[in-house]
């Protein structure tokens, strides 16, 4: 059948007023939900051309001016790891997870600024533009993988860009020692998680590393996982709070009995996972993490109260 113009023009008009309605439903205020799901974003790579692992920075900034529009508030992993959820009240807590140390995610210029159109460039320039939202990232590295990962890929900066990172809020966290596959190099679990820790300590000497991005998202054999938190190589330890995987799902809420720290899950970074995200938060913000505001009391539904996990020095809210 042919399309006639006023038929187009109704099919226009009716697809626009969804629009408009997603994105009212997409800011409205939210219950309080602390049992429900934390979106935790992995990217890769920073360019020009668009693909599962690449981002286009304007894109990249396009996804930032989203998260801020549809109700989601940056989550450190430290507010991850402790539970003391500092998200404010009926916002949606995102983490921001960075993989593999690419020089696309930190460059530095000959004149020895931050590359505007690399990862932190652009957080820079969003703080810049958006100074009331707090924007955080966990950069999950490797000290000795080949360039342009090693570290960010320009060595003589190493100390810097670490040090910067840390003094904007960023965090850092383990991706091993070079990318080691740990379902084939498991005897070397504990070399390559200490010699990271032991490299990072060369340019910040108090920070301890707390989380690992396992690498392809593969495990060792089951027997030993205990490794992944923590071992020692040559007398040097190391010790990590959660592990992280590349499931592609949206993570437990860290208060829910069904949360695993052992396999906490990430979502892919390209488009297709964003517009689900995005669809997902108007369509069923139910499934979503809402947070009270409060850092110690967790608030769930009364119908939820038998799934929550509630660790020492928090109380639980119901309604
Ligand atoms: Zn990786």
């Amino acid at each position: 059948m042919k399309t006639r113009p006023w038929q187009f023009r109704a099919v226009k008009k009716l697809f626009h007023l969804a629009l408009v309605l997603q994105s009212t439903l997409a800011t409205e205020t939210l219950p309080p939900n602390e049992l429900g799901k934390i979106p935790i974003i992995t990217y890769h790579v920073f360019g020009a051309k668009e693909s599962e692992f690449v981002r286009p920075p304007e894109v990249f900034y396009r996804d930032l001016l989203n998260f801020r529009k549809y109700g989601f508030w940056p989550l450190s992993l430290e507010e991850f790891i402790t539970g003391e959820i500092k998200t404010p009240k009926g916002k949606i807590p995102v983490m921001l997870t960075f993989d593999d140390s690419s020089i696309s995610q930190f460059r530095i210029l000959e004149n020895g600024e931050i590359d505007p159109h690399c990862a932190v460039g652009v957080m820079e320039k969003f703080r810049r533009d958006y100074p009331d939202y707090a924007l955080k990232a966990v950069f999950f590295v490797m000290p000795k993988a080949r360039y342009p990962n090693n570290l960010f890929g320009q060595p003589k900066w190493n100390k810097k860009k670490l040090e910067f990172l840390l003094a904007r809020g960023y965090e850092i966290a383990s991706h091993t020692y070079w990318h080691a596959n740990f379902q084939i190099y498991h005897d070397r679990i504990e070399e390559q998680l200490a010699k990271t820790q032991i490299e990072i300590e060369r340019y910040i000497p108090q920070l301890k590393l707390k989380a690992l991005a396992l690498p392809f998202g593969k495990y060792p054999p089951q027997e030993k996982i205990t490794k992944l938190f923590q071992g020692s190589y040559k007398g040097f330890s190391y010790q990590n709070r959660v592990i992280f995987d590349y499931a592609n799902k949206l993570s437990e809420s860290p208060y829910s009995v069904t949360f695993d720290k052992a396999k906490v899950h990430r979502l892919h970074g390209f488009q297709g996972v964003f517009d689900k995200l995005f669809r997902q938060r108007a369509q069923s913000p139910q499934i979503f993490f809402v947070s009270d505001g409060l850092a110690k009391i967790i608030t769930v539904p009364r119908s939820r109260k038998g799934e929550a996990k509630i660790p020492e020095g928090f109380r639980l809210q119901v309604y």
